[in-house]
């Protein structure tokens, strides 16, 4: 029978729902150990004991760093026990955490997954659930980070208790850089992406220049989102990617300007209610998408557009 270690950057507080998700997986192993970054909270305990798992392993967080403290602590989890499948946040910190303990153990790391086999076989969504794929480790453990909503939540229901055993981290837990200074984000008056009712997104035909596509969302009370070349190009922060490996948005209108279309660019718009595309390019396959589709040059359209807009409402 497998054993499955679970691991949590922090269970300070009880678990949210992707982490619950995880709990229930874990608890289909023949063994299921919990280990967190944190200490592991009263409400936290209760809820592992509901998913029938007994042993959970913690560590006191030492403050802000680059993930050595959480790294040192799953290696010592790992050491601990004798898992066979590590199961993780799909997050980008899980995933870099994923990454550098497979490293260290010469062991195998999935992303994405949807679920994990009694045999160890990982399923896994390619192209934004266009097909699965399905793996197995050929050196060792198993590490998989599994995406959030693949897994149904069901505790066991019989709640036994949970003993909660201190890791003691060697020195080289101790983070090897510090962090000397922190600036807080400025906060946007724009709506947040994943909730707006209106985006408007620029590509690589923006050229650099966000200005006309900013004014268009100051019109509309939009959001601003980009494709994976504007933001890969610096031009905008990643945070406003829309796509396979950015946000999926379903706004009620989404205004694409200088974006061709990509698969990966359509995974995170394509369920928007009305799609706008500006694109001075008659066959770009984001018209094949749209229902409204201007072929011109989007310095031109998207000022026209604003101008317009803020008569109407005057
Ligand atoms: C694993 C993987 C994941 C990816 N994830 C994402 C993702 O999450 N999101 C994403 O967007 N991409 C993603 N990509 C990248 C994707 O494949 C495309 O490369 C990317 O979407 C292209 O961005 P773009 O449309 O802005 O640029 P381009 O494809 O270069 O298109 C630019 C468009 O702008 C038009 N244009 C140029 N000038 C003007 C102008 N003045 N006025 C109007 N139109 C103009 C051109 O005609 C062209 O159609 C991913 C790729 C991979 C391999």
């Amino acid at each position: 029978m497998s054993s499955a270690l679970v691991f949590f950057t922090d269970l300070s507080a009880a678990p949210g729902k992707a982490q619950r998700e995880l709990l229930t997986l874990a608890s289909r192993f023949g063994t299921a150990v919990v280990a967190a970054a944190t200490e592991i909270s009263a409400e936290a305990r209760e809820a592992i004991a509901g998913y029938g798992i007994g042993t959970a392993l913690q560590a006191a967080n030492p403050g802000r760093g680059f993930g050595e403290h959480e790294l040192a602590v799953l290696d010592a989890a790992l050491q601990h026990t004798d898992a066979d499948l590590v199961l993780l946040g799909n997050d980008s910190f899980s995933r870099e955490l994923g990454a550098r303990i497979a490293v260290r153990r010469n062991a195998a790391i999935v992303t994405d997954v949807i679920d994990v086999s009694a045999e160890l076989i990982a399923t896994k969504d390619e192209l934004a659930g266009s097909y699965t794929a399905s793996a197995k480790s050929t050196t060792g453990v198993l590490i998989a980070a599994v995406k959030p909503n693949s897994i149904e939540d069901a505790p066991a229901g019989s709640a036994g208790t949970v003993q909660v055993t201190d890791l003691v981290l060697g020195d080289a837990a101790a983070p090897k850089v510090s962090i000397v200074a922190v600036e807080e984000k400025v906060a946007s008056e724009r709506p947040s992406l994943s909730e707006a009712r209106v985006v408007v997104a620029g590509g690589r035909g923006v050229d650099g220049d966000f200005g006309p596509l900013e004014d268009l969302a100051d019109a509309l009370g939009a959001a601003i989102g980009a494709s994976r070349a504007a933001t890969d190009a610096g031009w905008i922060s990643h945070d406003a990617q829309v796509g396979q490996t950015g946000v999926t948005v379903s706004p009620q209108l989404y205004i694409s300007a200088g974006i061709s279309g990509a698969i990966q660019q359509k995974a995170g718009m394509q369920t928007s209610k009305y799609i706008i595309a500006v694109n001075k390019d008659v066959d770009a396959p984001v018209f094949d998408i749209a229902d409204l589709g201007i072929v011109g040059d989007l310095a031109k359209v998207l000022p026209q557009a604003a101008a317009e807009i803020r008569r109407r409402r005057a």
